[in-house]
């Protein structure tokens, strides 16, 4: 059974809750605004190829959309209220029953998160393909279980594809190094059969001949014989993880007239990009601060004020500074546009817009916009928040917590790191270094922050965790990076952390809780490393022995 990306679960809770608010109203407008959201979910599942979801989702649609009317036929009467009902909760059933546990744990992100694990949420099958005694194979087999992929090792000779489409297949060389004939030939043969997985060669020599004959085989990505070979055949692993489960566009429009604001929508849902219509600007930074969009449609001439003096005011807030606007209007005074830009808007379009217009722009937009997020917030080596970016997310963390709300916070650092350096070079440290923050991202939750807080040093913070949960966890993972074999290019290392975590209420502050751990994670290195202190109280922090804190 083939697992769904949670941007679709999303549109399929979205529906649910727009169904429930026509239930409770029984208004035209909210009918419409179920309609769509129907129609938007499927859209989706039959771009993703899921047949068997589109069908019951076009058997609601087939069910639904004799039902549209006019203002005067709403509310629908009971028996066909009931009837959407269900077919909309065995629509949602399915959805949920194809959801994987990862979703799950991204899911849980807004509400009261459970301390279990992520879990990847694509099938974690790799196969390596090797001839039987290349030492690469069962080297990279075991780095990949540390991160939480199943891989089974099969010849060149005989390769035998296992039932489920694997998330990767890489291919190994012979002992000289080289991809002959006869392994292209395999190599094509098994781009026929999987078209999904993603095709790594290992160890490619760098010469133009070798790598083109590799790609037209249908090899995805090569991979050159140096230090960083494992590390970057789980990069691209983790790469093509992140793309499956990148979020869906969100998009706030502003905009006062309900039928201008119901085709935007009608024609971003379309496209897959979901969305929300505000029709007074005076709500316009509060929406922003709960919905997250990704970029503002904001209509030009609205009643409390115009789309240029909204886009001002959310300037004037850090987090929206580069969040992009573009003006929708009948404006064709192209002195007004020019003003309007400005002043701080990205691009002006004129209604009415085309559809495929709008969604072009809006998604090369988001996508900037992510980039540039991504650029000015993580670090490059990890891909993780940065110091900075993770200290501002520590203290909204700390304000989502609220009165009485639970959070810890964590710092952890690699032991006697500068012998790693100093023994196998740069290279292999940032290899360390990246393995890490892989692991942690892997075992701990989608809610969690994992920050690269400086050199060889990890900010972490766990919402909803006590301070002995959260110890608990990331003893866990010590345990595991402790095992963990790190291979160089004279055989492997090993390498440990230590850790110092603090938790709400014993300290109250973004700052106190990163000293206090901070503090603690001293007295970790003092107690001799590879360990993980708890900080008690504002003043102390007293090494808790972990049999006695569960
Ligand atoms: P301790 O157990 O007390 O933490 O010892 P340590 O050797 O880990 O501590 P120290 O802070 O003395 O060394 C950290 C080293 O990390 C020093 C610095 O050169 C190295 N470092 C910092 N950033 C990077 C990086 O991005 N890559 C690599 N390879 N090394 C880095
Ligand atoms: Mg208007
Ligand atoms: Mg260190
Ligand atoms: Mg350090």
């Amino acid at each position: 059974m083939s697992s769904i990306p949670h941007s679709i679960l999303a549109i399929g809770e979205a529906l649910e809750s727009r169904w429930q608010q026509y239930r409770l109203s029984g208004d035209f407008e909210s009918y419409v605004e179920y309609s769509l959201s129907l129609d938007g979910l499927l859209d989706e599942l039959q771009q993703l190829q899921l047949p068997g979801l589109a069908r019951t989702c076009q058997e609601l649609e087939a069910f639904s959309l004799p039902l549209f009317g006019d203002s005067s036929s709403h509310p629908i009467a009971p028996e066909a209220m009931e009837d959407v009902g269900k077919m909309l909760h065995t629509l949602m059933v399915e959805l949920r029953r194809r959801e994987t546990p990862a979703v799950s744990s991204k899911r849980s992100s807004d509400a009261e998160p459970e301390l279990e694990p992520a879990v990847w949420s694509k099938p974690r099958e790799v196969l390596i393909i090797r001839r039987e005694d290349h030492p690469w194979g069962v080297a990279l087999q075991q780095q990949l279980s540390s991160f939480g992929f199943r891989s089974a090792l099969t010849t060149w000779e005989s390769p035998t594809i296992p039932s489920l489409e694997p998330l990767a297949v890489v291919f190994i060389p012979d002992q000289a190094g080289f991809f002959p004939d006869t392994a292209i030939e395999v190599i094509s043969s098994l781009r026929q059969q999987l078209q999904t997985s993603r095709l790594c060669a290992l160890g490619v020599p760098t010469t133009l001949e070798s790598i083109i004959s590799l790609q037209r085989a249908g090899i995805d990505s090569c991979i050159p014989n140096d230090g960083h070979m494992v590390g970057d055949v789980l990069s691209q692993i983790l790469e093509t993880i992140h793309n499956f489960e990148q979020d869906q566009p969100k998009v706030l429009v502003v905009e006062d007239s309900k039928t201008a604001a119901l085709h935007i929508r009608r024609s971003l849902a379309q496209y897959g990009i979901d969305s929300m219509a505000i029709a007074n600007p005076s709500i316009l930074l509060e929406t922003l601060t709960s919905y997250h969009p990704d970029l503002v449609l904001m209509d030009m001439y609205m009643p409390i004020c115009t789309g240029v003096e909204a886009t001002r005011a959310m300037r004037q807030i850090p987090d929206f500074q580069v969040l992009p606007v573009v003006y929708l209007s009948s404006e064709t005074d192209v002195a007004q546009q020019v003003e309007a830009l400005r002043l701080g808007g990205d691009q002006f379009l004129i209604k009415p817009i085309n559809p495929v217009m709008l969604a072009s722009v809006v998604k090369t937009k988001i996508e900037r916009y992510r980039d540039l997020l991504r650029l000015s917030r993580h670090d490059s080596l990890t891909g993780l928040l940065n110091h900075s970016a993770g200290k501002q997310r520590v203290d909204r963390l700390i304000r989502s917590a609220g009165k009485g709300g639970k959070l810890a916070v964590a710092m952890i650092d690699i032991d006697r790191f500068k012998s790693i350096n100093d023994n196998f070079g740069h290279p292999v440290g940032d290899q360390v270094i990246r393995g890490l923050a892989w692991l942690l991202g892997a075992r701990l939750r989608a809610c969690d922050l994992v920050c690269r807080y400086g050199g060889e040093e990890f900010l972490l913070a766990l919402p909803g965790a006590s301070l002995e949960e959260a110890v608990k966890v990331i003893d866990n993972v010590r345990e595991t990076f402790a095992s963990l074999a790190h291979p160089h290019a004279k055989g492997i290392l090993h390498s440990s952390f230590s850790g110092g975590v603090a938790a709400l209420p014993h300290f109250v502050s973004g700052s106190t809780l990163i000293k206090a751990a901070d503090d603690a994670l001293l007295t970790a290195k003092r107690e001799g490393r590879n360990c993980i202190v708890a900080a008690r109280d504002e003043n102390m922090s007293t090494p808790i022995p972990l049999d006695e804190s569960l």
